[in-house]
């Protein structure tokens, strides 16, 4: 699940991570007021306003305001809010800022000894072990330094039966080219992070940029938080922390049948049993000349209920053309599956595209048959080929 930059700071700061001070808004009366208490307890004279959206980049986009007054804060408050923030991870539409965080700036204006760092911990599918991913090259796109200075980047690897050693926190500040305060700092801030990222139950931490202050102090002036969706059951706390303004309304609407949907931007829906045979499908769907509208897979128990909601979450995207249904029938029976599709399209009446079924296994051609006596317009398919074939024709 992804999170909102200030939720990600909330989280955090619960484990010891240093943060900087920030509260977060959704109108301007509050950013003033923020601003102010921001002001008395923390004693802040500058403020950044942040655009809080599920994309990056929103510095680059105008999402990431620095204000030297009061009235700095108001006026960047009204503009960011409500504004449609297009960055470079929201694609063309932008996503609509509903909040700002208002937070103390660290950067103390003037200063030149602030240093803008990198630091994520996530995991490393190759070894099957979480890994600290740090850089000096703060601040910027971090792409961009894997792909010119790749070794600018450096990675520290954590055994999973001891956890992380303080000589490791050790070496990566050493490695940042951190001494004194700043060092002993940052020794503090690399085990409480990683101790916070196990303890959240999080797929992926990512400061950047992580600032060491002219007053030699370490904090995460941004933070992108995500958590395992596969851990969310030991954290009921986090439920409130989704943002279904942040979610495609077909996905929201797929989730709550529980199908594992994903909107993309082709027009051949799809609609397969299995994780694996829907990425196969996609790829049978590209190379018959299409493009896939979706990912979905209804599961291994699919049923015509569920055929009948992901009938109507694909048929919402005008952009699809036809619908390809691959179905294996492995713990499923062909034929009922097949009814399934013939009911479905009967319950929800016109469906203004063709409808391809391929269903193999199990009782697969009594499904053919099933399909073929439904004096519906569904094309049925026994073999892949012929579905594909089926596909081509349709989007030519
Ligand atoms: P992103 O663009 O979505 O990754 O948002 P960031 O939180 O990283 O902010 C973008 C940029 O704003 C950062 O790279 C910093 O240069 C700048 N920035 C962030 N926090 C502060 C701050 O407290 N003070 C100042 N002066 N600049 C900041
Ligand atoms: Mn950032």
């Amino acid at each position: 699940m992804n999170i909102h930059e200030y939720q990600g700071k909330a989280i955090l700061s619960r484990f010891g991570v240093s943060v900087p001070a920030g509260i977060v808004v959704d109108d301007v009366e509050s950013a003033e007021k923020a601003a102010l208490e921001l002001q008395e307890k923390n004693g802040a004279n500058s403020w950044v306003v942040k655009a809080q959206i599920h994309a990056g980049g929103r510095g680059k986009g105008g999402g990431v305001k620095l204000a030297l007054s009061i009235a700095d804060v108001r006026k960047h408050a009204g503009s960011i809010l409500g504004m449609q923030l297009v960055t470079p991870q929201t694609g063309p539409a932008g996503k609509k800022v509903h909040k700002v965080l208002i937070q103390q700036d660290i950067y103390y204006p003037g200063n030149t000894s602030v240093r803008e760092l990198y630091m994520s911990v996530l995991l490393n599918r190759a070894t099957g072990r979480n890994i600290i991913m740090y850089s000096t090259e703060g601040g910027m796109d971090i792409e961009a330094v894997a792909e010119k200075t790749p070794h600018l980047i450096f990675r520290e690897e954590i055994n999973p039966a001891v956890g992380i050693q303080p000589f490791q926190a050790r070496k990566i500040a050493f490695n940042l080219g951190l001494e004194g305060k700043a060092f002993k700092e940052m020794n503090r801030f690399v085990l409480a992070l990683y101790n916070a990222y196990i303890a959240s139950d999080s797929s992926l931490f990512e400061i950047n940029p992580l600032v060491k202050t002219s007053d030699d102090l370490i904090f995460a002036a941004d933070a992108k938080v995500n958590l395992d969706d596969n851990a969310l059951f030991r954290h009921p706390d986090y439920a409130e922390m989704r943002d279904l303004n942040e979610e495609d309304p077909a996905e929201t609407e797929a989730s709550r049948h529980n199908l594992n949907f994903i909107k993309l931007n082709g027009n051949v829906g799809c609609m397969v049993n299995g994780a694996g045979l829907a990425m196969a499908t996609m790829d049978i769907i590209k190379l018959s000349g299409g493009e896939p509208a979706n990912f979905l897979d209804v599961g291994g128990t699919a049923n015509a209920q569920t055929v009948e909601a992901g009938f109507r979450i694909i048929l919402q995207d005008p952009s699809v053309k036809v619908i390809l249904i691959n179905i294996f029938g492995g713990i499923v029976r062909c034929d009922r599956v097949a009814q399934g599709v013939v009911d479905a399209y009967k319950s929800i009446g016109s469906i203004r595209v063709p409808v391809i079924v391929r269903l193999q296994g199990t009782n697969a051609q009594e499904a053919k048959t099933v399909i073929d006596h439904s004096g519906l317009q569904v094309y049925s398919a026994i073999s892949l080929q012929d579905a594909a074939d089926l596909v081509k024709k349709s989007v030519q």
